[in-house]
């Protein structure tokens, strides 16, 4: 396990104090650890899970050559090219229902989607292209199919022992039903991801209590949670946790010995006068950046571990034989806590699940506006996508951008990036935009 300090080195000009967004991201897919356990699941519960193994075709799919229409299966030898092709009819193949007679030459099958293509027989022509003729016989004018036409193949699906699905693969409703087409009843999954969080700062209260002057409520956990329970991972709610050493380091080695990651929001910031920052680094290995980025310039990172000194039987069940968790320490302000989860944690607890990295899904689209954009920090401005009467995809930013206007956030549909690099926008300019459909 490299040390943070080994990471940091091996980053080109890394400024802890001056992170450009990319340079953040790199470091933490450098620091986070992959669940290893393993564990079968029944195909529906796997939905949304990471699959664990790559999954090898034991069949071909489909197994046989069969027919893609309704019609009349023939040997393409049979057809004439410039006058009708007349066929006798032999029998009927049905799905699920082969015809396993034999069919002379001159002779053709009527044949349903999905039956096997009988012995000797390559094409099949579509009932609507043909005529009965009175005596029985089917008639079939030049040029009406190719040799081979209508005739699904055994294993163009999947053909046997060709990789179906890679691990690292999150499942989704077509896998499901793409192992469901190789029989296959159970599938190998990572466990779950174990992941602790709770609020710090005294002025915050749960929902429920009353709200003293000065107070707020308690938002962070819950946007938290959401988001979260978008990845599939178990969630542990540890509350809000007063600015007090005793209850904070109480509350890191309890979520360090029960999860894999501890996320927290508030307390780091350049400023704070609390003790967060103090327990963090007294409890674990952790840097405090400053991301050159917007909203959400300060950030912790690391590994914790268990109270110092906590012994395997103390009751928190923590101890020297617990690794440690990865900590994601979130600023305050309840923008910043979304930008940077949706920016850096999302990506690392997909890693840790042992997802293959899928980075942020952008779609391009026109600003409405033009924006203004200092060069050297990466902005993440909450916008509204729709599409213009011409078809394209535009944005426009929602009103007020501040980092604690959560409202700004909920309005949105998006977020559009201006990317480290990038300067002013004009209107009419093309935007990269994270759409917040579908994103999990
Ligand atoms: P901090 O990073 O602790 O300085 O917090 C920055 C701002 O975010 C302050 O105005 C806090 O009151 C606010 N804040 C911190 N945590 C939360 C929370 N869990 N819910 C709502 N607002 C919060
Ligand atoms: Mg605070």
């Amino acid at each position: 396990m490299p040390s943070l300090a080994d990471i940091a080195a091996s980053i080109p000009g890394y400024d802890a104090n001056l992170l450009p967004v990319a340079q953040a991201q790199d470091f933490i897919s450098r620091l986070v650890p992959r669940v290893q356990a393993v564990e079968r699941l029944a195909l529906r519960s796997a939905l949304g899970r990471v699959l664990a193994q790559d999954v090898v075709s034991p069949i071909a799919v489909p197994a046989h050559d069969n027919s893609a229409m309704d019609g009349y299966a023939l040997r393409s030898t049979d057809l004439l090219a410039d006058i009708d092709t007349l066929i006798s009819v032999a029998g009927t193949a049905f799905a699920g229902g082969p015809f396993s007679g034999q069919v002379l030459p001159g002779q053709g099958v009527r044949i349903m989607t999905g039956a096997v293509m009988p012995t000797g027989l390559d094409t099949v022509v579509p009932q609507e292209f043909t005529r009965s003729d009175a005596d029985g016989r089917i008639r079939i004018p030049p040029g009406t199919v190719r040799a081979g036409d209508n005739r699904r193949l055994a294993g163009e699906d999947l053909a046997l022992g060709e990789p179906a699905l890679q691990a690292g693969r999150i499942l989704t409703p077509a896998d499901l039903g793409l192992l469901a087409s190789l029989g296959q009843a159970e599938v190998p999954v990572f466990r779950r991801l174990r992941v602790a969080f709770f609020s710090t700062g005294d002025e915050l209260r749960s929902i429920g209590e009353p709200l003293e002057a000065g107070c707020v409520y308690d938002s962070n956990r819950y946007t938290i949670w959401g988001m979260l329970a978008r990845l599939g991972v178990e969630v542990i709610d540890l509350g809000v946790v007063r600015d007090e050493p005793a209850a904070l380091s109480q509350a890191f080695s309890q979520a360090a010995a029960c999860a894999d990651a501890v996320i927290t929001s508030g307390g780091v910031s350049v400023g704070e006068a609390d003790h967060t920052k103090r327990i963090m680094a007294e409890l674990g290995e952790v840097l405090f950046w400053k991301i050159a980025m917007r909203p959400g310039r300060p950030m912790a990172i690391g590994r914790i571990g268990a109270r110092t000194g906590a012994r395997p039987d103390d009751g928190t069940g923590a101890g020297p034989g617990n690794p440690p968790a990865m900590l994601f320490g979130l600023p305050g302000n309840p923008v910043a806590v979304m930008v940077t989860f949706y920016a850096f944690v999302r990506q690392a607890l997909l890693a840790m699940s042992g997802a293959t990295p899928q980075p942020l899904p952008l779609l391009r689209a026109v600003s409405e506006a033009a924006l203004r954009k200092k060069p050297g920090r990466t902005e993440y401005q909450r916008g509204i996508l729709s599409v213009a009467a011409d078809g394209r995809q535009t944005v426009r930013i929602t009103g007020s951008q501040g980092s604690g206007i959560l409202r700004s956030m909920s309005e949105a549909n998006g977020m559009v990036v201006l990317h480290h690099g990038q300067g002013d926008v004009a209107a009419g300019e093309l935007v990269d935009v994270i759409p917040f459909d579908g994103l999990i």
